[in-house]
Protein backbone atom coordinates (compact mmCIF):
# COMPACT_ATOMS: atom_id res chain seq x y z
CA UNK A 1 0.00 0.00 0.00
CA UNK A 2 1.41 3.54 -0.79
CA UNK A 3 1.10 6.37 1.66
CA UNK A 4 -2.11 7.51 -0.35
CA UNK A 5 -3.82 4.57 -0.17
CA UNK A 6 -2.64 4.69 3.86
CA UNK A 7 -3.92 7.84 4.43
CA UNK A 8 -7.29 7.48 3.10
CA UNK A 9 -7.57 4.21 5.15
CA UNK A 10 -6.83 6.05 8.10
CA UNK A 11 -9.41 8.91 7.64
CA UNK A 12 -12.14 5.99 6.49
CA UNK A 13 -11.40 4.25 10.24
CA UNK A 14 -11.68 7.53 12.06
CA UNK A 15 -14.77 8.33 9.81
CA UNK A 16 -13.50 11.82 8.64
CA UNK A 17 -16.47 13.68 6.92
CA UNK A 18 -15.88 15.73 4.50
CA UNK A 19 -19.11 18.31 6.18
CA UNK A 20 -16.44 19.02 8.71
CA UNK A 21 -14.52 22.19 8.59
CA UNK A 22 -10.86 21.03 9.60
CA UNK A 23 -8.05 23.47 10.62
CA UNK A 24 -4.51 21.77 9.89
CA UNK A 25 -2.46 23.04 12.71
CA UNK A 26 0.90 23.66 10.19
CA UNK A 27 4.34 24.11 11.47
CA UNK A 28 6.00 24.38 8.36
CA UNK A 29 7.60 20.92 9.22
CA UNK A 30 6.85 18.26 6.54
CA UNK A 31 4.32 16.00 8.33
CA UNK A 32 1.84 19.11 8.74
CA UNK A 33 2.10 19.93 5.43
CA UNK A 34 1.90 16.70 3.82
CA UNK A 35 -1.39 16.16 6.17
CA UNK A 36 -2.97 19.66 4.43
CA UNK A 37 -1.90 18.10 1.21
CA UNK A 38 -3.57 15.12 1.53
CA UNK A 39 -6.72 16.53 3.10
CA UNK A 40 -6.92 18.78 0.57
CA UNK A 41 -6.29 16.53 -2.54
CA UNK A 42 -9.36 14.20 -0.90
CA UNK A 43 -11.39 16.97 -0.93
CA UNK A 44 -11.91 18.05 2.81
CA UNK A 45 -13.22 21.68 3.71
CA UNK A 46 -9.82 22.30 5.34
CA UNK A 47 -8.04 25.76 6.70
CA UNK A 48 -4.14 26.45 7.95
CA UNK A 49 -3.35 27.47 11.56
CA UNK A 50 -0.02 28.38 12.05
CA UNK A 51 1.78 29.19 15.54
CA UNK A 52 4.66 32.14 15.16
CA UNK A 53 6.81 31.35 17.67
CA UNK A 54 9.51 34.34 17.03
CA UNK A 55 12.36 32.01 17.60
CA UNK A 56 15.09 34.13 15.67
CA UNK A 57 15.37 33.13 12.23
CA UNK A 58 13.76 29.37 12.00
CA UNK A 59 10.02 31.21 12.69
CA UNK A 60 10.69 33.09 9.66
CA UNK A 61 11.36 30.40 7.47
CA UNK A 62 8.60 27.77 8.72
CA UNK A 63 6.04 31.35 8.33
CA UNK A 64 7.13 31.62 4.54
CA UNK A 65 6.99 27.54 3.97
CA UNK A 66 2.85 28.06 5.64
CA UNK A 67 2.58 30.74 3.40
CA UNK A 68 3.74 29.52 0.17
CA UNK A 69 1.70 26.29 1.03
CA UNK A 70 -1.57 27.86 1.57
CA UNK A 71 -1.51 29.63 -1.02
CA UNK A 72 -0.40 26.63 -3.61
CA UNK A 73 -3.63 25.25 -2.16
CA UNK A 74 -5.64 27.89 -2.12
CA UNK A 75 -7.09 27.84 1.08
CA UNK A 76 -7.04 30.24 4.23
CA UNK A 77 -4.39 30.65 6.66
CA UNK A 78 -4.88 32.08 10.47
CA UNK A 79 -1.39 33.44 12.04
CA UNK A 80 -1.26 33.27 15.67
CA UNK A 81 1.52 35.96 16.54
CA UNK A 82 3.13 34.85 20.18
CA UNK A 83 5.09 37.81 20.35
CA UNK A 84 1.55 40.02 19.72
CA UNK A 85 -0.66 38.15 21.53
CA UNK A 86 1.86 36.76 24.52
CA UNK A 87 3.62 40.08 24.83
CA UNK A 88 7.25 37.59 23.99
CA UNK A 89 8.66 34.96 22.10
CA UNK A 90 8.45 31.48 22.79
CA UNK A 91 11.99 31.84 23.79
CA UNK A 92 11.94 34.54 26.09
CA UNK A 93 8.38 32.93 27.65
CA UNK A 94 10.20 29.40 27.89
CA UNK A 95 13.35 30.82 29.72
CA UNK A 96 11.63 33.04 32.24
CA UNK A 97 9.27 29.85 33.58
CA UNK A 98 12.90 27.75 33.57
CA UNK A 99 14.73 30.59 35.47
CA UNK A 100 11.48 30.63 37.84
CA UNK A 101 11.07 27.13 38.80
CA UNK A 102 12.30 25.25 41.41
CA UNK A 103 13.11 21.72 39.24
CA UNK A 104 14.50 21.79 35.73
CA UNK A 105 11.45 21.69 32.90
CA UNK A 106 12.33 21.16 29.13
CA UNK A 107 12.05 23.67 26.35
CA UNK A 108 9.56 21.02 24.56
CA UNK A 109 7.62 20.63 27.62
CA UNK A 110 6.67 24.04 28.39
CA UNK A 111 6.89 24.94 24.64
CA UNK A 112 4.41 21.81 23.95
CA UNK A 113 1.82 22.62 26.76
CA UNK A 114 1.44 26.82 25.55
CA UNK A 115 0.83 25.54 22.13
CA UNK A 116 -1.35 22.88 22.55
CA UNK A 117 -3.55 25.75 24.63
CA UNK A 118 -3.22 28.24 21.81
CA UNK A 119 -4.29 25.52 19.17
CA UNK A 120 -6.98 24.73 21.54
CA UNK A 121 -8.62 27.78 22.18
CA UNK A 122 -7.91 29.32 18.79
CA UNK A 123 -9.44 27.04 16.91
CA UNK A 124 -12.54 26.60 18.99
CA UNK A 125 -13.11 30.35 18.01
CA UNK A 126 -12.89 29.16 14.36
CA UNK A 127 -15.72 27.08 14.97
CA UNK A 128 -14.21 24.24 13.84
CA UNK A 129 -15.09 20.49 13.98
CA UNK A 130 -11.74 19.44 14.07
CA UNK A 131 -7.58 20.02 14.44
CA UNK A 132 -5.63 17.78 11.97
CA UNK A 133 -2.32 17.54 13.38
CA UNK A 134 1.11 16.36 11.69
CA UNK A 135 1.73 13.85 14.04
CA UNK A 136 3.17 10.56 12.86
CA UNK A 137 3.98 6.64 13.48
CA UNK A 138 7.44 7.49 14.84
CA UNK A 139 5.90 10.02 17.30
CA UNK A 140 3.38 8.34 18.66
CA UNK A 141 5.32 5.10 18.94
CA UNK A 142 7.67 7.43 20.70
CA UNK A 143 4.88 8.81 23.25
CA UNK A 144 3.69 5.11 23.67
CA UNK A 145 6.83 4.28 24.77
CA UNK A 146 7.90 7.30 27.05
CA UNK A 147 4.60 6.71 29.00
CA UNK A 148 6.00 3.08 29.38
CA UNK A 149 9.02 4.49 30.58
CA UNK A 150 7.62 6.58 33.27
CA UNK A 151 5.42 4.13 34.23
CA UNK A 152 2.37 5.49 33.57
CA UNK A 153 0.71 3.85 30.38
CA UNK A 154 -2.37 5.22 31.43
CA UNK A 155 -1.04 8.62 29.83
CA UNK A 156 -1.53 6.74 26.31
CA UNK A 157 -4.96 6.64 26.81
CA UNK A 158 -5.63 9.75 24.29
CA UNK A 159 -3.40 8.40 21.71
CA UNK A 160 -4.67 7.03 18.47
CA UNK A 161 -5.62 8.63 14.73
CA UNK A 162 -8.53 10.39 16.61
CA UNK A 163 -8.71 11.75 19.72
CA UNK A 164 -11.07 9.89 22.71
CA UNK A 165 -11.27 13.01 24.81
CA UNK A 166 -14.26 12.97 26.78
CA UNK A 167 -17.11 14.47 25.29
CA UNK A 168 -16.61 17.94 26.03
CA UNK A 169 -17.57 20.69 24.04
CA UNK A 170 -14.49 22.76 24.63
CA UNK A 171 -12.27 20.48 23.80
CA UNK A 172 -12.13 20.22 19.33
CA UNK A 173 -11.78 16.40 18.49
CA UNK A 174 -7.96 16.03 16.81
CA UNK A 175 -6.88 13.49 14.35
CA UNK A 176 -4.04 12.54 13.47
CA UNK A 177 -3.93 11.36 9.91
CA UNK A 178 -0.77 9.81 9.07
CA UNK A 179 -0.62 8.02 12.31
CA UNK A 180 0.33 4.99 10.77
CA UNK A 181 2.60 6.55 8.18
CA UNK A 182 6.51 5.97 9.39
CA UNK A 183 8.27 9.68 9.28
CA UNK A 184 11.25 8.39 6.46
CA UNK A 185 7.93 7.67 3.71
CA UNK A 186 6.99 11.41 5.20
CA UNK A 187 9.76 13.05 4.25
CA UNK A 188 10.45 11.08 1.25
CA UNK A 189 6.63 12.19 -0.24
CA UNK A 190 7.24 15.63 0.72
CA UNK A 191 10.19 15.53 -1.06
CA UNK A 192 8.92 13.87 -4.11
CA UNK A 193 6.37 16.41 -4.32
CA UNK A 194 8.57 19.09 -3.62
CA UNK A 195 6.25 20.67 -0.76
CA UNK A 196 7.17 23.99 0.27
CA UNK A 197 9.21 22.50 3.61
CA UNK A 198 11.22 23.58 6.31
CA UNK A 199 13.45 20.23 7.09
CA UNK A 200 16.06 21.93 9.66
CA UNK A 201 15.37 21.30 12.81
CA UNK A 202 14.21 23.29 15.54
CA UNK A 203 17.09 25.00 17.33
CA UNK A 204 15.02 24.79 20.98
CA UNK A 205 14.95 21.04 20.97
CA UNK A 206 18.21 20.59 22.01
CA UNK A 207 17.18 19.01 25.50
CA UNK A 208 14.30 16.42 25.10
CA UNK A 209 14.03 13.68 26.80
CA UNK A 210 11.88 12.66 23.51
CA UNK A 211 15.05 12.71 21.15
CA UNK A 212 17.05 9.84 23.49
CA UNK A 213 13.58 7.86 22.74
CA UNK A 214 13.41 8.51 19.29
CA UNK A 215 16.97 7.73 18.78
CA UNK A 216 16.54 4.46 20.14
CA UNK A 217 13.70 3.88 18.43
CA UNK A 218 15.69 5.05 15.11
CA UNK A 219 17.71 1.73 15.84
CA UNK A 220 14.86 -0.16 14.69
CA UNK A 221 12.65 -0.93 11.51
CA UNK A 222 9.36 0.54 10.63
CA UNK A 223 8.03 -2.80 10.97
CA UNK A 224 9.06 -3.08 14.33
CA UNK A 225 7.26 0.45 15.48
CA UNK A 226 4.09 -0.81 13.33
CA UNK A 227 4.19 -3.97 15.79
CA UNK A 228 4.20 -1.32 18.83
CA UNK A 229 1.41 0.59 17.80
CA UNK A 230 -0.41 -2.75 16.99
CA UNK A 231 0.43 -3.77 20.53
CA UNK A 232 -0.53 -0.77 21.57
CA UNK A 233 -3.95 -0.79 19.97
CA UNK A 234 -4.39 -4.31 21.07
CA UNK A 235 -4.09 -2.81 24.83
CA UNK A 236 -5.99 -0.01 24.18
CA UNK A 237 -9.22 -1.06 25.89
CA UNK A 238 -6.98 -2.05 29.13
CA UNK A 239 -6.09 1.38 29.05
CA UNK A 240 -8.96 2.76 28.50
CA UNK A 241 -10.75 1.65 31.59
CA UNK A 242 -7.77 3.28 33.78
CA UNK A 243 -8.26 6.80 32.26
CA UNK A 244 -8.70 9.57 34.21
CA UNK A 245 -11.67 11.58 33.11
CA UNK A 246 -12.50 14.03 35.28
CA UNK A 247 -12.62 17.74 33.73
CA UNK A 248 -13.40 20.80 34.66
CA UNK A 249 -12.89 24.20 33.31
CA UNK A 250 -9.08 26.17 34.59
CA UNK A 251 -10.41 28.93 37.20
CA UNK A 252 -8.00 31.45 35.29
CA UNK A 253 -8.32 30.86 32.01
CA UNK A 254 -11.00 29.27 31.69
CA UNK A 255 -10.20 26.02 29.51
CA UNK A 256 -11.08 22.38 30.01
CA UNK A 257 -8.09 20.79 32.33
CA UNK A 258 -8.36 18.56 34.26
CA UNK A 259 -6.88 20.21 37.46
CA UNK A 260 -8.43 23.12 39.22
CA UNK A 261 -5.08 25.25 37.33
CA UNK A 262 -4.57 24.10 33.46
CA UNK A 263 -1.15 22.78 33.04
CA UNK A 264 -0.14 26.51 30.38
CA UNK A 265 -1.44 28.68 33.59
CA UNK A 266 1.02 26.43 36.33
CA UNK A 267 3.67 27.17 34.00
CA UNK A 268 2.80 30.88 33.39
CA UNK A 269 2.76 31.74 36.84
CA UNK A 270 5.42 29.88 38.38
S1 LIG B 1 10.81 21.28 18.89
FE1 LIG B 1 10.23 21.75 21.01
S2 LIG B 1 10.78 23.89 21.26
FE2 LIG B 1 10.78 23.53 19.05
S3 LIG B 1 8.74 24.11 18.39
FE3 LIG B 1 8.66 21.90 18.84
S4 LIG B 1 7.98 21.77 20.99
FE4 LIG B 1 8.65 23.89 20.62
ZN1 LIG C 1 -5.63 27.96 32.37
Amino acid sequence: MNIEQKVLETLKKIKLSKKDKIIVALSGGKDSTVVAYFLKKFGYNIEGFHINLKIKGYSDRCLEAVEKLCSQLGIKLQVYDIQKEMGASMCYLRSGIQERAKTAIKNCAICGVIKKWIINNRVRQLNADKIATGHNLDDEAQTFLMNIFKGSPNLSANLGAISKNIGDSKFIPRIKPLFYIPENEIRKYSKKMKLPVVYEKCPCALDSYRIQVREFLNTLSDKDKINLIKNFEKLDNRIQKTKDIRVCYCEICREPSRNRICKKCQLMRI
